[in-house]
């Protein structure tokens, strides 16, 4: 577990992996990819693989002091927007295509899990839970399609989670329920863009090693490294390689599809069931 404490630098991981030219897919260079939630944690992560894979990087994020700083670090370009905004997200994408021209990759990454009780869970947990993590996957999907269907080409790679879909926790009904929504709204997104050279996927992680799990302390990271087949920790380059993979022209013909990272967590829940 120390060791892979210490590798979370993800340049330090890029060398680890052979340097950090060894991961490129040839035609996302030049390719204008949106992140969002990017300021930290996976999404992070996912604009800093997409760098070095060679698109045009553009981090969104709600919290601009975070996200501009992440932006700047990595030298990528940052526009701020709240996801669960429908103007928001337009506003934003339309700024990033007169900048930049046409978009064509959309990582909808960004995502909210505070917990709350079923027994006490507000109207408003509820609300607020679904208008970022499902309406906000929805806005920017939406925002993004003109773009994508003039030029006949679009990645869209939405993170989910294995929590609602295959799994839960208590606690998170409301994330669980929109982490499958997700799952609803992107197969059937993929359907009425699959004529348009657009695909639409989704990866799902289980836990990552964000900031929010580090802060638990080693005891707790050490059993849950122990919980896990692999015994590894999952890394935000982890879920940005699979993201990565979809986002490429190479992955044509996988659309509407889940792809799970999880270091085979949920296998021996599966084999129970
Ligand atoms: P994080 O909190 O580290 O980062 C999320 C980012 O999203 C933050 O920078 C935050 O400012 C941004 N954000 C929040 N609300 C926003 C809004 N309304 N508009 C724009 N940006 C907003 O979280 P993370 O762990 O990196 O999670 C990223 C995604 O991965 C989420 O969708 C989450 O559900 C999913 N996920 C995380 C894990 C995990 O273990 N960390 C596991 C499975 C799935």
């Amino acid at each position: 577990v120390t060791k892979r404490l210490e590798s979370t630098d993800s340049e330090s991981l890029l060398f680890e992996l052979g340097g950090p030219r060894v991961y490129r897919y040839r035609e996302l260079v030049e390719q204008v990819a949106i992140v969002t939630g990017g300021a930290k944690g996976i999404g992070r992560g996912i604009a800093r693989v997409l760098v070095q894979a060679g698109a045009r990087v553009v981090i969104t994020d709600i919290d601009e002091a975070e996200g501009r700083q992440a932006a700047g670090e990595l030298g990528v370009e940052f526009e701020a927007l709240d996801v669960s905004s429908r103007d928001s997200c337009r506003h934003a994408v339309q700024a990033i295509q007169e900048r930049l021209g046409p978009v064509g990759v959309l990582c909808s990454n960004a995502g909210i899990f505070p917990q709350a009780p079923l027994d006490t869970m507000t109207e408003d947990d509820w609300d607020t839970m679904i208008a970022v993590n499902l309406r906000g996957a929805f806005f920017m999907t939406q925002a993004v399609l003109p773009g994508m269907r003039e030029q006949g080409y679009g990645r869209i790679v939405l993170t989910s989670s294995i929590t609602g879909p295959v799994t839960g926790y208590p606690g998170w009904a409301h994330y669980g329920a929109s982490k499958a929504g997700q799952l609803g709204f992107m197969r059937s997104a993929a359907l009425e863009c699959a004529r348009d050279g657009i695909t639409i996927n989704a990866v799902m992680p289980g836990n990552v090693l964000t900031e929010g799990l580090k802060a638990q302390g080693e005891d707790y990271l050490r059993e849950m490294a122990e919980s896990i087949p692999t015994r590894a920790l999952c890394e935000p380059q982890d879920i940005a390689f699979a993201v990565c993979f979809l986002a490429s022209p190479e992955a044509r013909y996988i659309t509407g599809q889940t792809l799970i990272v999880d270091g085979g967590q949920i296998l021996p829940e599966s084999f129970e069931a």
